[in-house]
């Protein structure tokens, strides 16, 4: 018998190689346990400012949030146990739902367990074989997956260039057509150009996607991202988010027409084919919304400290690509350069992980600064300063 390691035939061999050429390329992921969450967390009794986490509000831990958990808990239980078509739809589901709608300032929202399955599970819903997607070059994995699911033909268009989009939607084509796109990007921080690519897709009758997941909560009244910040007129078809960012939560929504919402309850997979988010999770985001509804200048808040922020690092050198919002990124390039900045950020009490490829494209490995109203401005300034010195001390400045 040879050992399940000398066996070329084991699956243990190939995914041995695999982790090793992963790991050559600087690429391997691991997973550090932490023992809290937020933006500055506790290791062994030393207090970090942590710059990875997207819990910009700081709702995770907010009174209002965790009673609203604890009393959605106590009152129903641990488990939805059953798929929203079966008997997993609470009554809290529904009142989320409007809530949601009402904030978003659309007919009607429909709740699913992330937001991963909310852009994997609509897209095949919309687009079949024959059909069409355009989407910015730089959108989230969660909308390729959606797209590849769908078996769709996917055109990319140029980051955040609506000439680009334009040229491909003046081509003639059969089918369906759905542009996908986001308000703020997750790894570049810069804000899509909403109202030309409304325009375009009203024009050309195509349905619009737009994914809000890190601008609900920061843009827009109360919030309410950057659809209604620029009261797009007509509203884009869908307005998807997760409760999982600022709302500090988990789970994720569409916002659309009630048509659409009673559409996708019968043809989205990820929505039919799963439990229902468990009740103290829809409580949680029930009580942030809330919160949300209840403060109109927290978003406005973080993003004058980022802007602050994101000035003086530009100042000093960084390259803060086109950033126009809390999440900032310092592309650095290379894999190990950002990995080994990160490591000596670490150890200055920084925490800020390094993004690398397939999440950014190849050649364009960064630190992701995400701020959050946990870093107060007297903490940004120390950050400051730790971050150009150890951008000073790697040669990145
Ligand atoms: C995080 C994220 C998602 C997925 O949301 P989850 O609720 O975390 O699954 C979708 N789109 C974008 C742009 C994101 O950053």
């Amino acid at each position: 018998m040879t050992s399940v390691k000398t066996n070329p035939n084991s699956p243990e061999h190939w995914v041995a190689d695999a982790l090793t050429q992963r790991r050559a390329a600087h690429l391997e992921r691991t997973l550090i346990p932490y023992g809290n969450v937020g933006g500055r967390i506790e290791i062994e009794g030393r207090t970090f400012l942590n710059f990875s986490s997207n819990d910009y509000l700081n709702l995770s831990q907010h009174p209002r949030v965790l009673r609203a958990a604890h009393e959605a808990l106590t009152r129903y239980g641990a488990g939805a146990t059953s798929s929203r078509v079966v008997t997993g739809t609470l009554d809290l589901h529904a009142d989320l739902e409007s809530a949601l709608a009402r904030h978003k300032g659309y007919p009607a929202a429909l709740v699913m367990g992330s937001g991963y399955l909310v852009n994997c599970g609509i897209v095949p819903a919309l687009v079949g074989r024959n059909d069409h997607v355009f989407a910015d070059r730089l959108v989230h994995a969660s909308l390729i997956d959606g797209i590849r699911l769908s078996g769709a033909r996917l055109h990319r268009f140029a980051h955040n260039d609506p000439s680009s989009l334009e040229a491909l939607l003046k081509r003639p084509t059969e089918g369906r057509r759905l542009i996908v796109t986001e308000s703020v990007f997750s790894m570049d921080g810069d804000l899509s150009p909403l109202e030309v690519i409304n325009a375009l897709a009203s024009e050309h009758g195509t349905m619009l996607l737009v994914d809000e997941a890190h601008a609900v909560g920061l843009f827009g009244p109360h919030g309410a991202g950057r659809i209604q910040e620029l009261q797009l007129t007509p509203q884009p078809t869908f307005a998807m988010g997760t409760l999982s960012k600022a709302l500090g939560g988990y789970g994720g929504y569409v916002a659309c027409s009630s048509t659409m919402r009673q559409y996708l309850i019968q043809a989205t997979r990820s929505f039919i084919y799963s439990t229902a988010p468990a009740p103290a999770v829809i409580g949680a985001a029930l009580g942030a919304l809330a919160e949300l509804e209840a403060q109109s200048a927290l978003g406005a808040e973080l993003l004058a400290r980022a802007h602050t922020f994101r000035e003086a690092l530009r100042d000093a050198g960084f390259n803060v690509l086109q950033s126009q919002s809390q999440i900032i990124p310092l592309r650095i390039g290379d894999n190990e350069k950002a990995l080994r900045f990160s490591r000596r950020l670490h150890e200055d009490g920084l925490i800020a992980v390094a993004i690398r490829p397939p999440t950014v494209p190849p050649g364009e490995a960064r630190i992701r600064l995400s701020l959050t109203l946990a870093h107060s401005s007297e903490a940004l300034a120390g950050a400051l300063n730790v971050l150009i010195s150890a951008g000073k001390a790697e040669g990145l400045l």
